[in-house]
């Protein structure tokens, strides 16, 4: 390849969103991983894009809705350019309530929907109707028609190959060349310094259950997630201490159990997958994005934690204003530090 523009360290949902971003915008990128495509905490099963609930509104909630919002022109472009399916679908969520205090406060928050989420997409109180909905005690659940779905191991292949039909490498060695873009997770996050952030690892479950256009459920802060393939993903533990990166045990046994109980429609369906990785927290618990302080022509992109994916979109289009028009609109709180660094 002539002369590069940009270099993109890491293969994940970040680095390779963008990558994306700035191809689309004309500029000649290499995205270099030594592990591979989807390596990391991007290789998953689960893929909820869900939005933060319609209150108390801030820029990271703000950032989220826009990004949501724009997934789905995003994904139909990758697909377009790649010819393969990132699994992306706006099915929706259901949640359930559990008393008249959760049912007076979602009433609330739809009110607060209908300003936020600029009449866009909906949060609304409905009866529980059917199989496919977690059991809810007040007989009543919330529906939202923003949160969408995809398959993020899927996606993150659709995204290589998409780079790869547009020109662009993704190898797994290469020198930095143009400007340096640190999509590394984890790995990045500790480059940063100690305070920056730390990993918090997860393990998921993927089951065989035909239910592809129904809405993802959220119940007992778990997540059920109907792909495109007649899969259905549970997600997640949460673990701060672990010995092991990307094995699972029975906390996973635990997520399933209060999957199943939760959501009985989930009673008998197998299990044909499980999976592990570590998400990169940063200690805001926001995305830590703009450039490396003190190396100039470096840049980090990480921190998107358990919204990565959702994230991405709008983090992509953000990154590449600054990396290849120094133009600068990353929210206050998102900001890579001076004592992160
Ligand atoms: C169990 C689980 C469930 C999740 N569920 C969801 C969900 O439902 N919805 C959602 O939005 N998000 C979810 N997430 C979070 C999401 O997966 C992460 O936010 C996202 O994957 C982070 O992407 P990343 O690109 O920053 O990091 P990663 O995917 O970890 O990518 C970093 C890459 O950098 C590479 N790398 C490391 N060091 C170097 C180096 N020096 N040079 C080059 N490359 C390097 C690594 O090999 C790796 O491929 C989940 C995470 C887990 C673990």
């Amino acid at each position: 390849m002539a002369t590069l523009d940009v270099t993109v360290r890491g293969a994940g949902i970040f680095g390779l969103s963008v990558a994306w971003a700035c191809v689309r915008r004309g500029a000649r990128v290499r995205v270099v991983d030594p592990c591979g495509v989807a390596a990391g905490a991007s290789g998953g099963i689960v893929g909820a894009l869900a939005p933060h609930t319609p209150e108390r509104w801030n820029d990271k909630k703000a950032f989220q809705f826009d990004s949501l919002m724009m997934a789905e022109e995003f994904w139909a472009g990758v697909e377009a350019a790649s010819g393969r399916s990132p699994g992306y679908g706006r099915t929706g969520r259901l949640q359930p309530l559990a008393d008249d205090r959760a049912r007076d406060l979602a009433l609330a928050r739809g009110q607060e929907a209908a300003r936020l989420w600029q009449g866009r997409a909906l949060w609304e109180v409905i009866p529980a109707r059917g199989d496919w909905a977690p059991l809810s005690p007040t007989g009543l659940l919330i529906h939202d028609t923003l949160s969408a779905r995809l398959h993020p191991r899927q996606a993150c292949l659709a995204l290589a190959e998409a780079l790869r039909r547009s020109g662009c490498d993704v190898v797994e060695e290469a020198p930095d060349a143009g400007a340096v873009v640190w999509a590394t997770g984890v790995a990045g996050l500790a480059a940063l310094g100690e305070t920056a952030g730390n990993g918090v690892k997860g393990q998921a479950a993927l089951l065989r259950l035909e239910a592809r256009d129904a809405p993802q459920l959220f119940a007992d802060a778990l997540h059920v997630v109907p792909h495109a393939d007649g899969t259905v993903a549970i997600g997640s533990t949460s673990e701060r201490v672990f010995d092991d990166a990307t094995g699972t045990d029975g906390q996973l046994d635990d997520v399933l159990a209060r999957a199943r109980a939760a959501c009985p429609v989930l009673a008998d369906a197998p299990v044909i997958a499980c999976w592990a990785g570590v998400r990169p927290r940063a200690r805001s618990r926001a995305p830590v994005l703009g450039g490396w302080p003190g190396r100039a022509g470096h840049f980090v992109a990480n921190g998107g934690f358990k919204i990565g994916f959702g994230m991405a979109p709008k983090v992509s289009e953000v990154m590449a204003d600054l990396v290849l028009e120094g133009r600068d609109a990353i929210p206050e709180g998102f900001r890579v530090t001076a004592s992160a660094a």
